[in-house]
């Protein structure tokens, strides 16, 4: 296959590396998990991507989950181009608020009060703040694998065993936060009443990604979360789904929604903002209702509730109701993965709705936890993504993450991906036999 060009993406990598800290503005994005050097997006158009050297691919992250519609969908476009040309910033109240409010509330059965900030992680660290001034308490629980943003109570990892503190996954994180979250595997409820019972009345909050999207896919068990949401009644703790993936990617609502479970209070982000910078937390109004200034939880934003950023994610939840693109995503992550799980003997490939993972597993087995999915072979998986790329393919650079079907996405565009990761996979399988 010809090799890309990457001249001009090299060259304002290394410009790019002079002047800020690796190169990115988010970790990732620097392919350290897949070798290689990232190439720099010029443009995008429906499924479409195009990097400075003019190599087009069909894109699969999707911005890491918001671009539902496809890149500049046409409507989300001309509607953030309209409120823009009305001002961009008020740092007051202003209309869109209202109706995102509304839209929101429709759409969201539980969602009888919500808040909008500007990413996930500020949708995330408010709700945990929340948590903790309702209930009085300090200590969140949260599921090894999962991902909440970058706020420090998040920055937490399991530590050597489940009784042990949990460890601080990022230096800067003090101890004394990190000794307030703990830590369980995804998918263990006995592990849960276990850090219950050694919490007793200590615990404000269990949070969790409801479809764990952040160890690449991994769903629920059954009876999971069904189990978290009594549990944590019982103990006087707050149940938090943190949707900022799965909100709206699902069904034109949460995943809690369609799961029939109600969380007492919901993080959003990425689809409801159409590209744009948004987050949101929201659930039962007794409790958002002690958010500043009608309650004493302080939580504040210059940026909050931008007129452009709701213009371009009121538009993109219209176009979701008015459409229910769900069933041609869900059809044709399906397809991908029955072609690796039909065909590929070396990996396996989860899927749910459109969003889909190709682990490098060397099994068949879905994997339900952290420990599982750690055991892909990621030097594989990074041959395969660096071949994809070359392919026209642009996948999540990294073993542990979700890729994205959009609406955008053409059968085409599907079967061309399906059959190209299948050709690697056991080219890659033959090489390794070789050796
Ligand atoms: N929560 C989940 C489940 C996420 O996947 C992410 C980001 O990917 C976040 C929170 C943080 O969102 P953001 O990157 O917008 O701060």
């Amino acid at each position: 296959m010809p090799k890309r060009k990457t001249k001009h993406s090299e060259k304002l990598f290394a410009e790019a590396l002079q002047l800020i800290p690796g190169g990115v503005n988010s970790p990732v994005r620097a392919f350290n998990s897949v070798g290689g050097k990232p190439p720099y997006i010029a443009h995008g158009d429906g499924a479409t991507i195009h990097d400075a050297d003019g190599n087009r691919y069909i894109d699969f992250c999707g911005s890491w989950g918001p671009l539902l519609l496809g890149h500049a969908h046409p409507r989300v476009v001309e509607a953030a181009n309209a409120a823009a040309a009305k001002g961009l910033s008020f740092g007051a109240c202003s209309p869109l608020e209202v109706e995102m409010a509304e839209t929101l509330a429709s759409m969201v059965p539980n969602l009888e009060k919500v808040r909008m900030v500007n990413s996930g992680t500020e949708a995330v660290m408010s709700a945990i703040r929340l948590a903790r001034g309702v209930t009085g308490r300090n200590k969140i629980i949260k599921f090894d694998g999962c991902y909440h943003g970058h706020s420090d109570s998040m920055l937490v990892s399991a530590g050597s065993g489940l009784l042990t503190r949990g460890v601080a996954s990022s230096k800067g994180v003090t101890s004394g936060t990190a000794a307030d979250t703990l830590v369980a595997p995804y998918n263990d409820i006995a592990a849960v009443e276990t850090l219950f019972d050694a919490n007793m009345d200590e615990v404000a909050a269990v949070i969790v990604e409801p479809v764990a999207g952040n160890m690449g896919l991994v769903k629920p068990a059954k009876g999971f979360l069904e189990s978290l949401r009594k549990i944590t009644a019982e103990n006087g703790a707050l149940f938090i789904f943190d949707e900022v993936i799965t909100g709206f990617r699902l069904g034109p609502t949460t995943y809690g929604a369609i799961a029939g479970i109600e969380p007492d209070l919901t993080t959003l982000g990425k689809i409801i903002g159409g590209g744009m910078p948004v987050g949101a937390f929201g659930g039962r109004a007794d409790i958002m209702d002690n958010l500043a200034p009608k309650g004493d939880v302080y939580q504040a934003g210059t940026l909050s509730g931008n007129p452009v950023a709701l213009a371009a994610g009121l538009a993109t939840l219209n176009i979701l109701q008015e459409e229910n693109p769900y069933p041609q995503m869900k059809e044709m992550s399906a397809e991908i993965a029955k072609t690796i799980n039909d065909r590929a003997s070396n990996a396996y490939c989860a899927n749910l709705g459109g969003m889909f993972t190709i682990f490098m597993s060397g099994s068949k087995t879905p994997p339900k936890n952290l420990d599982d999915v750690k055991k892909c072979d990621t030097a594989a998986f990074a041959k395969f993504h660096s071949a994809a790329l070359d392919s026209g393919f642009y996948l999540s650079p990294s073993q542990f993450e979700l890729n994205f079907v959009s609406a955008a996405h053409s059968p085409n565009d599907i079967a061309d991906f399906a059959e190209a990761a299948l050709a690697i996979i056991e080219k890659l399988e033959l090489q390794a036999k070789r050796q």
